[in-house]
């Protein structure tokens, strides 16, 4: 062992950091479907349609028939931190739409091949082009790096090839597509049960019959009874919209659909937590409700559950995590407390309603 002196500090290129923040935010072709399906929600989308090649490893493909993007514009597309969501920082308080840090597409084009093609309804033509580390390439080799104008209905098609490609350590860690295709169907099922507004489909490419088919301007009971079982959307109860903290100004409301004392698709459980439109983990209030469950079903058991808070945006931060699974918001316990109180009264009013019909 010999002593070193330090080596120099250099500055990573921009290549290499765009590299390592692609890495970051698409962890597999669920998070980068997630980040997709949220851009389409955001131009105002009513029809979502995925298609994918194993499991969308090999490419991934979405249609909307949201705003679509100016030709202007596509220049910056998949620049990262370009973004027409978020212009100043204290925007964060009243964001009305899922993204903010013009980082999905940057990151999508740092790790596979993307063409994009969209059409405003004010183009009289749709406009192509495809992206590679964050700038438009030429569509054949020696050709210009511009967009080209192409037939296309208003909306946008977004295709992206040979997800990391550029990363052959993360490639090989996927071992089974077919994990992965159930992986992105959970994540639009979810999406899917929450904005029953907008008709979603998922396939495989090559395959006629969808995966996932629901009707625009459906429900999210309708949505539960298709994409999961009618069986088990017969059983939810319902939790109308509700104030969780009446006392408070900052009024948060919580609505959702929960299984009841027997389902019996207890056994498999699900969860589906949305904070103001944003799906995400919540350690602390899943075991909240688990553990109120445990008062109602077998042991080992775990309850189906969605649920949709709506919190006072002064009072959370989105802007935890670059995938943005995470959020904070202020005043936890009581929510929490709130939010069980919620669930309680659905479970107990279920009860009563059983055992009056057993005393008539
Ligand atoms: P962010 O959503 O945080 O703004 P993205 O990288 O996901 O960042 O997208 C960059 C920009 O591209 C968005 O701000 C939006 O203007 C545009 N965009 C992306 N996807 C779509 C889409 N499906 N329809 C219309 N515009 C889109
Ligand atoms: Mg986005």
């Amino acid at each position: 062992y010999e002593p070193q002196g330090p080596k120099p500090i250099r500055k990573l290129t921009k290549d290499v950091i765009n590299q390592i923040a692609a890495a970051e935010i698409i962890h597999r072709p669920a998070n980068a479907i997630k980040e997709l399906l949220e851009n389409s929600l955001d131009a105002g989308s009513s029809s979502i349609k995925i298609t994918l090649k194993d499991g969308g490893l090999k490419s991934i493909q979405i249609t909307d028939n949201g705003h679509g993007i100016n030709k202007a514009d596509l220049p910056l597309l998949c620049e990262r931190y370009a973004t027409s969501k978020l212009q100043k920082f204290e925007d964060l308080q009243k964001l009305g739409t899922y993204g903010f840090r013009g980082e999905a597409l940057a990151s999508i084009s740092y790790c596979s091949h993307v063409e994009v093609i969209t059409k405003t309804k004010n183009d009289g033509c749709g406009w192509k082009a495809n992206f590679q580390d964050g700038v438009i390439i030429p569509s054949k080799p020696g050709g210009p790096a511009e967009p080209k104008p192409t037939a296309a209905n208003d909306g946008t098609v977004i295709t992206a090839e040979d997800l990391f490609y550029n990363m052959p350590l993360r490639k090989r860690a996927f071992k089974s597509p077919s994990d992965e295709y159930t992986r992105v169907l959970d994540v639009i099922t979810k999406y899917a049960v929450h904005n029953p507004h907008a008709s979603w489909s998922c396939k495989k490419a090559g395959t006629s019959l969808p995966d996932i088919s629901t009707p625009v301007n459906s429900t999210v009971k309708a949505n539960i009874a298709n994409l999961y079982t009618p069986s088990l959307a017969a059983e939810l109860l319902e939790i109308p919209l509700t104030v969780l903290q009446p006392e408070s100004k900052l009024s948060s409301t919580i609505r959702g659909w929960v299984s009841n004392a027997n389902s019996n698709w207890a056994r498999k459980g699900g969860w589906l937590l949305f904070i103001n439109n944003r799906l995400v983990e919540s350690n602390k209030i899943k075991k909240a409700i688990d553990a109120l469950y445990t008062a109602y079903l077998p042991k080992g058991a775990s309850p189906w559950v969605y649920l949709s808070l709506e919190i006072d945006s002064a009072k959370i931060d989105v802007n935890v995590h670059p995938t943005k699974s995470e959020v904070h918001f202020l005043n936890e316990d009581e929510m929490i407390d709130g939010i069980c109180g919620a669930v309680q009264t659905a479970l107990a009013g279920a009860n009563v309603s059983r055992s009056f019909s057993v005393q008539t």
